[in-house]
């Protein structure tokens, strides 16, 4: 059992930091706020931190999931940022979803250090880090990516090895513009049935094991026709996001026409109130047009 720090208890860490203790590791949390390290703690014991540097002390395995770039600069170089206080061997594991450009400045800061950096983004949701079934994709030196995968493994169905330092976060980037397309695909269906009159529920239920099916079909269908939108993933976090793969898109040559229509279909339900709904609420703006 390896000894654990994990910093940033949110939606996402809470529950993956409450598998790594079940799993019998040694953990000790920090979160900004520390009320909800001390939640922690009480539900799953070991230890709350009041800064990232005090948390990685002596720790084998540092795992972050925070918001977005500039959190995750903070936690490992800024002021009691981890990396002060990593011992040389160790390994910084980085859940969160981050651009191309900060994972590099971060390997080689942690490479400075003699400290290992794994750049390991996330899918399936608030669902699957509570169910401990997240699939994991990871980028970095294969040595580190062997020694991080067991303690990974306490909350991951699938974790992968993509290639050097960065590919964990460009898979993950396909991941949000395979998601982004297929979700206004499933709005537009589904709008479409509620103006031809149809009964939308008995049209899924005879598409859906069909070829136009999909997790997101299967999943979101109810909740967009009832007009509910607070299942996880936030529309602003999508749009963090998606910035990060048509900025990387515009550096590698890749050419995303419906990404880029489908985040300024986003920027409009953040103007509607909606920076925290959950991505379907995409059929919402249809409704309003
Ligand atoms: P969240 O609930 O908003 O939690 C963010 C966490 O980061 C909180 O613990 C927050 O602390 C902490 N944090 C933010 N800025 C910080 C800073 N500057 N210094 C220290 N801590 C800071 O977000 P989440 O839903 O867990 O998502 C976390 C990451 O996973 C994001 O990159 C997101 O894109 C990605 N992700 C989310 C999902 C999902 O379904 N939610 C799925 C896949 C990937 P406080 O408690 O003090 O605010």
């Amino acid at each position: 059992m390896a000894k654990v720090a994990f910093l940033g208890l949110g939606v996402m860490g809470y529950p993956m930091a409450g598998h790594l203790a079940k799993a019998g590791h040694q953990v000790t949390v920090y979160n900004r706020t520390f009320s909800k390290a001390e939640n922690w703690v009480e539900d799953y014991g070991g230890q709350a931190a009041p800064t990232p540097a005090k948390a990685a002390e002596g720790a084998d395995f540092v795992m972050a999931c925070v918001g977005n770039d500039d959190d995750l600069r903070q936690v490992c170089t800024g002021a009691e940022g981890a990396f002060s206080t990593m011992s040389g061997g160790s390994v910084f594991v980085d859940h969160t979803t981050v651009s191309a450009k900060v994972t590099a400045d971060m390997y080689a800061a942690a490479d400075a250090h003699q400290i290992s950096f794994v750049d390991a983004p996330v899918s399936g949701g608030q669902a699957g880090a509570e169910n401990g079934v997240l699939s994991v994709m990871c980028g970095g030196d294969e040595g580190a990516y062997a020694r991080a995968e067991p303690i990974i493994d306490a909350y991951a169905k699938i974790c992968k090895r993509m290639g050097p330092s960065g590919a964990g976060q460009l898979t993950k980037m396909v991941n949000q513009i395979c998601i982004a397309g297929l979700l206004q695909g499933l709005s537009e269906g589904l709008h479409f049935a509620e103006k031809a009159g149809l009964d939308a529920r008995a049209v899924i239920d005879v598409i859906q094991g069909g070829a136009a099916g999909s997790w997101q079909m299967v999943n979101r269908y109810e909740t967009m026709l009832d007009d509910e939108f607070n299942h996880g993933f936030a529309v602003d976090w999508m749009r963090k996001d998606l910035g990060i793969c048509l900025s990387t898109a515009n550096e590698n040559g890749a050419s995303l026409p419906v990404t880029a229509i489908i985040d300024q279909f986003y920027k409009d339900v953040q103007n509607m109130g909606g920076g925290r709904w959950d991505t379907s609420s995409l059929i919402k703006r249809l409704r309003t047009l």
